[in-house]
């Protein structure tokens, strides 16, 4: 078992949750609706600004904040367009957790802090976790390959992912990829992690905004049914349907990062996983799709886990396991 590195559960006590259970703050899935029942049932809910114009952020804090007045945070992908009209909206609305990913923490974190903001990002392997650490960030999350959507090329695995992590930084470390119930839970906090961010069994849950036919998509993916895909461009995993073998004759074309980028296009993943086109669209889910076979409400979800791992007697093995 990892070495306790505190007292008591610091995931829970940083974001002033129940539970060390997270939403992962998705496009297209992870809207008010989600987050908000996610966080009432006593984990941690996000909200996914990576799909949303400005406008529909602030609609989506503002209507969160009505529905919940417990902790909830914003998923803040630092490659998004008009970032700065995102902050400015999570400063002002008093948003109190960022997550951010696919970027460099040093640009927002310590502005974000100054308006005591907790900040957490997304890195894939532990180089990135120790610059997120040196860049002052509160806690980690660290998603191993099996993960859905956007994903690191290096292909750690979430086993292999969470010790590393954990040897190489102090903070916190919540981990995700591949988990989805009390079980893997478990393992991943046995492993070191102190929170686990589940995105996949979040999607397939009456409150996700995504669309009903993906969402049975989801439920009908089999094992070895996804890939991580269009490294060249932002690496993703996504289902394997007509859009994903188009990609594959690419490939097998040798077309260039170019042709790539122009037979993605724009729009992909709305497409698939907002209006349903399961043959145009990028379905992104993650491995672990393949152990999904119903769409429940979230507050369930939530429930089933804590039960599961406590009947596992994941809150007996001391302090930093305890929730
Ligand atoms: P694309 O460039 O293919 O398409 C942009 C999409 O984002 C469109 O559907 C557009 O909606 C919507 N959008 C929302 N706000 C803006 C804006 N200010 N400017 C332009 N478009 C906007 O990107 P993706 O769909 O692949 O990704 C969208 C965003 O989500 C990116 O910022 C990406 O980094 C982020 N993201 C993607 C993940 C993934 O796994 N694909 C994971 C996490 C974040 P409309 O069609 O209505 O114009």
């Amino acid at each position: 078992m990892a070495a306790e590195k505190n007292q008591g559960n610091r995931i829970t006590e940083l974001f002033s949750i129940e539970y060390p259970i997270i939403q992962g703050g998705m496009i297209w899935c992870a809207g008010w609706e989600l987050a908000s029942a996610v966080s009432e049932a006593g984990g941690l809910g996000i909200i996914g600004s990576g799909s949303m114009y400005p406008d529909v952020l602030r609609e989506h804090i503002t209507k969160c904040k009505a529905a919940t007045s417990k902790s909830f945070a914003v998923n803040l992908p630092l490659l998004y367009p008009d970032i700065d009209k995102h902050v400015e909206s999570i400063i002002e609305l008093e948003v109190p957790i960022v997550f951010t990913s696919a970027g460099s923490p040093k640009i927002w974190t310590s502005k974000l802090q100054s308006h005591g903001i907790k900040v957490v990002h997304v890195v894939s392997s532990a180089v990135f976790a120790a610059k997120s650490e040196a860049a002052g960030v509160d806690a980690v999350v660290a998603e191993g390959f099996e993960a859905g959507g956007h994903n690191g090329r290096e292909e750690t695995t979430t086993m292999c992912l969470i010790p590393s992590v954990i040897d190489t930084v102090d903070i916190p470390v919540i981990a995700a990829g591949g988990l989805y119930d009390g079980n893997s839970m478990l393992a991943a906090m046995v492993l070191g992690a102190e929170g686990v961010q589940m995105g996949s069994r979040f999607v397939a849950t009456e409150e996700s905004s995504a669309h009903i036919e993906f969402k049975k998509t989801v439920l009908e993916t089999g094992e070895g049914a996804t890939s991580l895909t269009l490294k060249e461009l932002t690496p993703v995993r996504m289902i394997h349907n007509a859009f994903y073998r188009k990609v594959i004759e690419a490939y097998e074309a040798k077309a260039s990062k170019e042709e790539l980028a122009e037979l993605l296009g724009r729009g992909r993943s709305k497409q698939g996983m907002f209006e349903g086109k399961l043959d145009e669209g990028e379905l992104e889910i993650g491995q672990i799709a393949s152990m999904l076979s119903a769409i429940q409400p979230a507050g369930k979800v939530v429930s089933d886990i804590v039960s599961q791992y406590r009947e596992a007697g994941g809150c007996s093995l001391g302090k930093r396991f305890e929730f």
